[in-house]
């Protein structure tokens, strides 16, 4: 089996894995970048519409056009890119384990960063009852059908959820000429980004239905209909509100989950409220030298907020190899030999453990390590909309941040504060990140 040896080993080369590579290789000597697919750019090369880059470029792109720009940056640069190159282990001491066209390969890294994105779920994991006809797909699956194999996957659909993906693909679906005949959602309210909404369904004339879900599935080879129901307060089907929805083509847009099997492999601890790995404010995870970016460590609504994300994945990356390299640098001249890999953590203490609390449902770090960063950018979410909320943040007594002026909030809106190093001096005590309705 082949060894190489790199400072920094990136999985993953969708837009996370390769904005980390670029930052990495400004500090690190040896990058290199895995992924699976044949092509570099991730999910970006299947979502052919605008609305990238805003924030990144000032300019709207399309998701191939802005994967492309990172493309030609990588390029650009002696980072090595392995395609067609699956990682199926990676083990706590950083050993990354790849079957790659020229046979199995062991990547023996100072630091890794995890870069894998997420996956949607699927019928199975929100169990529709019915039959198992043909017409059942993710919203991502038709969207690379439609938009990277140029099939049509049927002619009247209806969408269930009101993600971004499931909006998106309702506008492409009129466009190319076929029926929606409604986007149907089971909480009350729509959990896309508004501007999709608008764009995607009241342009279009698309009906959303919101407090409403698919209670069976009807047809033999190939979808004939769903059956759609009412729900209540928690979210059950009422009975007797069912109405039956001609179609031949269900599109699922139930939400994504981290692809996180890696992660557990290497021993990394995950967050149970976003299903990636816990991270520190250098988005070091639980295993030292491991790191976490984009959509594999918390789902991201847009691609600009992953490129950043993942810029601190990378530099903090590299900054961990030439700080432990210099490490056993000093260990070597002290003639103790080199750095056993268990003696290399740079997990100096715990850190300062960060909590959500009253409307907020996570936060990316869940701790705080002074020792090595003195700021933090603290991303949030909540678990409801918030029409008049109070976002503060503390620790003990010391306020860190109060946003005095109420505002609305939004679970489809990830909420993002920087805590400069000046603010963070000196707290000991737990930082709690509140959003109260006022
Ligand atoms: C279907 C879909 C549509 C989306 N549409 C939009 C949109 O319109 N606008 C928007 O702003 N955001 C959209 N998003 C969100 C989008 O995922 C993020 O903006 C961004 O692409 C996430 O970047 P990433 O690098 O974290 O993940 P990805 O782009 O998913 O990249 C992850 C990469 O890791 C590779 N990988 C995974 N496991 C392994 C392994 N074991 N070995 C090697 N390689 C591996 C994958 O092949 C992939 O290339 C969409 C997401 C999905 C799932």
């Amino acid at each position: 089996m082949r060894s190489l040896q790199y400072d920094v080993v990136v999985i993953g080369g969708g837009p996370a894995g390769l904005a980390a590579a670029l930052k990495a290789r400004e500090k690190a000597e040896k990058v290199a970048v895995l992924e699976r697919n044949d092509e570099l750019g991730g999910i970006l090369n299947q979502c052919i519409h605008s609305g990238f880059g805003l924030h990144v470029f000032k300019e709207e792109l399309t998701g191939p056009e802005y994967a492309q720009r990172y493309v030609d940056m990588v390029a650009d640069t002696d980072i090595a890119c392995y395609l067609d190159t699956m990682v199926i282990d990676v083990t706590a001491d950083k050993q990354v384990i790849a079957m790659s066209p020229e046979g199995m390969i062991v990547f023996e890294a100072a630091a890794v960063v995890l870069a894998m994105g997420c996956r949607e779920r699927t019928r199975g994991q929100i169990r529709i009852p019915g039959t198992r006809p043909a017409g059942v797909f993710t919203a991502g699956l038709a969207q690379r059908y439609m938009n990277l194999e140029n099939f049509r996957p049927g002619n009247r659909v209806v969408i269930l959820g009101s993600g971004d993906i499931g909006l998106i693909m309702a506008r492409r679906l009129t466009l190319e000429g076929i029926k929606v005949a409604g986007v149907y959602e089971v909480m009350p309210y729509a959990n896309g980004l508004l501007r999709n909404i608008k764009n995607c369904l009241d342009d279009f004339g698309i009906p959303l239905h919101l407090s409403t879900t698919v209670t069976k599935i009807i047809g033999q080879k190939r979808l004939q209909a769903v059956e759609v129901s009412a729900v209540d307060e928690n979210l059950k089907p009422i009975p007797g509100t069912e109405e039956v929805i001609p179609c031949d083509t269900l599109l699922l847009s139930v939400g994504l989950i981290p692809e996180n099997e890696l992660s557990k492999q290497a021993g990394v601890e995950l967050n149970p409220v976003t299903n990636g790995p816990r991270v520190d404010n250098t988005l070091e995870t639980s295993v030292p030298g491991i790191f976490a970016c984009g959509n594999v460590l918390h789902v991201h609504d847009l691609v600009d907020q992953v490129t950043k994300e993942a810029e601190d994945a990378g530099a903090y990356a590299a900054e961990y190899v030439i700080k432990h390299a210099g490490q056993a640098a000093d260990k070597d001249e002290a003639g103790q030999g080199l750095v056993e890999a268990s003696d290399r953590s740079g997990k100096e203490d715990a850190g300062i453990p960060v909590k959500a609390e009253g409307l907020v449902r996570y936060t990316v770090p869940s701790t705080i390590c002074l020792d090595k960063a003195g700021s933090a950018r603290i991303k949030f979410r909540v678990g409801r909309p918030v029409e008049s909320g109070r976002l503060l943040i503390k620790s003990g007594d010391k306020v860190l941040f109060d946003r005095k002026k109420a505002m609305k909030y939004v679970p489809s809106i990830m909420e993002q504060i920087n805590l400069t190093a000046k603010l963070l001096d000196g707290i000991t005590e737990p930082v709690t990140v509140t959003v109260e309705e006022v």
